[in-house]
């Protein structure tokens, strides 16, 4: 087996036999059967016929629109040079659904209440108007829930398609996800669907992805994913990509062949991704590795170092020092009800930088208040999250109404860049003890 590390999200790798998978050549190379490119040839088309030689052109115009949103992406100083009218977020991540019907140890939501509910059409639609007119080029159609529990999905993936959107994706967990579904989704003009999948045997994924409502069985879940990529060649489908990922705790840590092999056939992209610290405090070293980190603590004298990457390949990290964020030159992230975040390791939407719609300030502590009641009355469904607290509220923006744009541009996240480029980045209170890799200095040991 080969890894590869991802280009981004520090530590997590690709697994492959043959050739690593890259999505940014694959989104280029296959151009042409991106239903962005395909709606908007048929809008042209309505008015006059288009030549070969137009449509090779309005081709390479994808293509290069592609290129640019990746070269954005990857080189912060680029946006950071270009803050002027061009400056606008690269991404944004709409929570379709913030109720999921998982309950994983390693996941947030088992220690910050989420409200268990689901987004608007007409909340989806505002939101669809402004990365049309700001050409968005990438979404993301969940954050903190399961995307495939909003019955609108398949609506809303086909709607972002038609406003242009280049990119769209979604991770799902796909307990949901039965043959009926599936077809919607491979017809929906989605680009990449990524699997969550913890543990590369019955026992590890059943304790690392239990139900909430029901239990939750390896092999019907294995199936779903098997089936969506079987009825994808079926149809002769380019998109969307699957990928699949896992989460490395100390019980999946050994399980990386098992979990290749389950999946490898028939995914594009076998992915290993890093644990991340979301409260739930579990193990995620094997022995050898914590000795390998308590030596070096000893060595140096350090008492608290509470950031590391254990790659897959046995390197260990650590980290002492951070860096400034390249989230907040690059996303949004809107929650179902319109309260808007600045990165999405911001779990508790705590750090609220803007509302883009009235419920967003009228409903969001009501809708909290009633998981918590249900929480602690052991309503069904509640029990394995009896550990929940409610999140702090770190940052109080205006009360009122903004655009994307207007936020985007606005003081909550003038402040926030500011200190990172003055290299305060811990004065922010989310970005204090924020487990996102990328935002720190790496050193091997
Ligand atoms: S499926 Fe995803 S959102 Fe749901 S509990 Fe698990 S990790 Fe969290
Ligand atoms: S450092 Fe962490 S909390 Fe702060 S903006 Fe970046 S990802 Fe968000």
């Amino acid at each position: 087996m080969e890894f590869q590390d991802q280009q981004v999200s520090k530590g997590s790798s690709h697994i492959s036999k043959k050739k690593i998978f890259l999505k940014d050549e694959f989104m280029i190379e296959n151009m042409q059967y991106n239903m962005a490119f395909e709606y908007k040839l048929r809008e042209l088309e309505k008015e006059t016929k288009i030549s070969e030689f137009k449509r090779s052109e309005l081709l390479n115009e994808y293509k290069n629109k592609y290129k640019k949103y990746r070269d954005n992406w990857y080189n912060i100083n680029n946006l950071i040079a270009e803050k002027n009218s061009f400056f606008k977020p690269l991404s944004l991540d709409i929570e379709t659904a913030s109720i999921c019907d998982l309950a994983c140890p390693h996941c947030f939501r088992e220690y910050i209440v989420t409200p268990d509910k689901i987004m608007k059409e007409e909340l989806y639609l505002k939101i669809m108007k402004e990365v049309k007119d700001l050409e968005i080029p990438s979404i993301k159609l969940n954050w903190r829930g399961e995307p495939l529990l909003n019955p609108l999905l398949e609506k809303f993936i086909k709607i972002a398609k038609q406003n242009g959107v280049l990119d769209v994706s979604i991770n799902t967990n796909a307990t949901t996800l039965n043959e009926a579904k599936s077809i919607k989704i491979l017809n929906s003009g989605l680009d990449q669907i990524i699997f969550s999948f913890d543990g590369g045997t019955k026992k590890t994924y059943e304790k690392m992805r239990p139900g909430r409502f029901k239990n939750n069985q390896f092999e019907k879940i294995y199936e779903n994913i098997k089936n969506f990529c079987l009825l994808k060649k079926k149809y002769n489908k380019v998109f969307p990509i699957t990928k699949i990922q896992m989460v490395m705790t100390k019980s999946s840590r050994n399980e990386v062949k098992d979990f290749f092999d389950l999946f490898s056939e028939f995914i594009d992209d076998v992915v290993i991704t890093q644990y991340q610290e979301r409260g739930g405090k579990m193990d995620d070293l094997l022995d050898e590795q914590k000795e390998k980190l308590n030596n070096y603590k000893k060595r140096n004298n350090i008492k608290d170092l509470n950031h590391y990457i254990a790659k897959v390949n046995g390197d260990i990290l650590v980290s002492e020092d951070r860096k400034s964020c390249d989230q907040i030159y690059q996303r949004l992230m809107v929650t179902y009800n319109g309260h808007v975040g600045m990165c999405c390791h911001d779990w508790g939407a705590k750090h609220c930088i803007g509302y883009l719609d009235e419920e967003g300030i009228k409903s969001y502590d009501k809708d909290l208040t009633q998981v918590f009641n249900s929480t602690k009355s052991n309503k069904k469904g509640f029990e394995l999250l009896k550990n929940v607290k409610m999140p702090e509220k770190l940052n109080t923006p205006d009360r009122k109404i903004s655009t994307l744009k207007e936020i985007w541009h606005g003081k909550e996240l003038k402040k926030v860049r500011d200190m990172h480029l003055q290299k305060k980045i811990n004065n922010i209170e989310i970005c204090k003890n924020c487990s996102y890799k990328e935002s720190y200095h790496w050193k091997k040991i």
